[in-house]
């Protein structure tokens, strides 16, 4: 995608808003879920199967499901995908999910938006299996700077929320794999921008100039 410069933010993951004339948010739809027939603009689309909806019997229903929503041109990422090691079936059947995606991701040209509880070796190991070309987005991240710092340098970009904006995270993730996102909070995204333009100190502008670089390089090789 390449947005101009009418575009001043961007909610990367979110369940719940739709775009506005200055704002392109990327709404989630499960695999097999329509593309609604009228959306509002700048709504854009991802589709994954999440780990907590998975069962090993709906699996191949869940990826013939995943394929035809991907046909949609307003589907522009995959995901949520990943490992959840509270919530969801075996870890055989998570990691076959998540492969089969990460695959289908290179293939298509499409990132990846990950959604991982405490599977981070898991999503480490297919990472390192697979040398994907795509890039994969961490959403939500909430996890201990250590962990920031061990994924930033594995080559994953970051998709924050309001909860996951911390100094200590900003500062060992490099800012051009960044991305804001409101996720399943009813939040607005501009409060977001401001957290992030908080901390940091650089104004929103810039900030709307950064993630706006940012959200346009996801979708180049
Ligand atoms: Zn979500």
């Amino acid at each position: 995608m390449n947005l101009g410069g009418d575009i001043r933010f961007i909610d990367f993951h979110t369940h719940h808003a739709v775009g506005s004339p200055d704002t392109v948010v990327v709404k989630n739809l499960m695999a097999g879920e329509d593309v609604p027939q009228d959306f509002p603009p700048n709504t854009v689309f991802s589709t994954g199967i999440h780990p907590w909806y998975l069962t090993a019997e709906l699996l191949d229903e869940m990826k013939t499901g995943l394929i035809l929503t991907l046909a949609h041109p307003h589907v522009i990422a995959i995901g949520e995908a990943g490992f959840d090691q509270l919530r969801g079936p075996s870890h055989a059947v998570q990691r076959s999910a998540f492969i089969f995606q990460a695959e289908l991701a290179e293939e298509l040209g499409k990132p990846i938006i990950i959604h991982c509880v405490k599977g981070w070796d898991s999503l480490l190991k297919v990472r390192n299996e697979l040398k994907p070309e795509m890039k994969w987005v961490i959403h939500g991240f909430r996890g201990t700077a250590r962990l920031a710092a061990t994924l930033a340098d594995a080559g994953l970009w970051f998709s924050l929320g309001m909860k996951g904006l911390t100094e200590e995270v900003l500062s060992l993730i490099p800012e051009e794999r960044l991305l804001l996102e409101t996720d399943d909070s009813k939040g607005n995204i501009k409060d977001v921008y401001k957290g992030y333009s908080e901390l940091t100190g650089k104004d929103v502008t810039e900030v709307t100039e950064l993630i706006r670089t940012n959200f346009n390089n996801l979708f180049v090789k």
